[in-house]
């Protein structure tokens, strides 16, 4: 069992000797260690059961920090980075030889991101390195929004969890590469689209459906839960023996025929927001329903957090 609390005193020991923490930001719980030893990162990779080929995001306080681990910032990184740092934007940067192949997969460039939630920020400042951090679950898993999730299914193997709380976006960070100074998101995230174009213009996004991706955040079958999921499209409704074993994660409305306590409402008043930041809560509850067996869900509006939150569903009910 890991120690749950808010003492920023305590996490820093721990990661200061080469442990893991439980970190809060407002996409998802991050597990966190010195980005700076290889002997965290390492244990990084073995306590998610991370395969050594997904490199990990960087956490830093400010742009800064973000400054002494890569080559150079690209003008519309900069942008970027002051319109929306701290927040849920990661940006792919050409590393400085400071920052270890283990923690970029041997990519010649690094994600980073300034995190936007109070106790990480403190804790980050506090501290004289930098955080590799992915979302603190299992590989391949639904992510963690509450500090209780970390501890259900990380817990043994971590010795403290900071608790900030339910993450507010809910969904895990923007990733933007800048190959030839051109932006392009490689991951659909918490920060919107719509939000980037107003800042840099118009920008490519990268087609994710690959079977053999840059990195498995793209893979087709991820943010799986263990339950069986499938689109509503897909669903063959006459193959139901019995309706109490069928769950729904939709988006504003009830299905009708499948009893209301099985059902998981993403947002009643159609807000992509709230959806977002309820989306991996409701996975996760309904895959711990216990009568429930099947999950059937739908997609949302494929406007602002609605592409990402589609993303996920589309990821969660792809066959592996
Ligand atoms: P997570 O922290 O679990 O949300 O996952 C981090 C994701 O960031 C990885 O799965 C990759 O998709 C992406 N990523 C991190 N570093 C790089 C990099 N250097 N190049 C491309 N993608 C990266
Ligand atoms: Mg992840």
């Amino acid at each position: 069992m890991a120690e749950i609390g808010q003492d920023i005193a305590q996490a820093k020991a721990i990661l200061s000797k080469g442990g893991l923490v439980g970190i809060p930001t407002e996409t998802v719980y991050g597990l966190a260690g010195n980005a700076l030893n290889d002997r965290a990162v390492t244990s990084i990779f073995q306590v998610k059961n991370r395969p050594s080929f997904d490199p990990l995001i960087v956490h830093v306080a400010d742009m800064n920090a973000a400054a002494s681990f890569v080559q150079e910032i690209p003008e519309p990184a900069k942008r970027l980075a002051d319109a929306f740092w701290p927040g849920p934007l990661t940006l792919l940067l050409k590393k400085k030889s400071n920052i270890s192949d283990l923690v970029t997969s041997g990519l010649d460039t690094v994600a980073v991101r300034v995190p936007e939630h109070a106790l990480t920020r403190q804790l980050l400042t506090n501290l004289n390195f930098p955080l590799a951090a992915p979302s603190a679950n299992p590989f391949g898993y639904v992510s963690p929004t509450k500090a209780e999730h970390v501890e259900a299914q990380l817990g043994s193997r971590l010795e403290y969890i900071l608790d900030g709380g339910a993450c507010q976006v809910g969904l895990e960070s923007t990733i933007i590469s800048f190959a030839h100074d051109q932006p392009k998101v490689m991951r659909l995230g918490g920060l919107s689209v719509e939000a980037i174009e107003k800042v840099v213009g118009p920008v490519e996004i990268a087609n994710h459906s690959s079977s053999k991706p840059a990195a498995p955040g793209m893979l087709k079958s991820h943010y799986a839960p263990k339950k069986s999921i499938v689109l509503k499209s897909d669903f063959d409704r006459s193959s139901i023996e019995n309706i109490n074993e069928i769950g729904a994660l939709l988006y504003n409305q009830y299905d009708e025929y499948l009893p209301k306590r099985n059902q998981f409402l993403l947002s009643e008043n159609s807000d992509l927001n709230e959806a977002a930041a309820r989306l991996f809560l409701g996975l996760r509850t309904l895959d711990q329903h216990e009568n429930i067996n099947t999950i059937i869900t739908d997609f949302v509006p494929n406007e602002g957090l609605g592409r990402a939150i589609n993303d996920r569903i589309k990821r969660a009910t792809a066959k592996s």
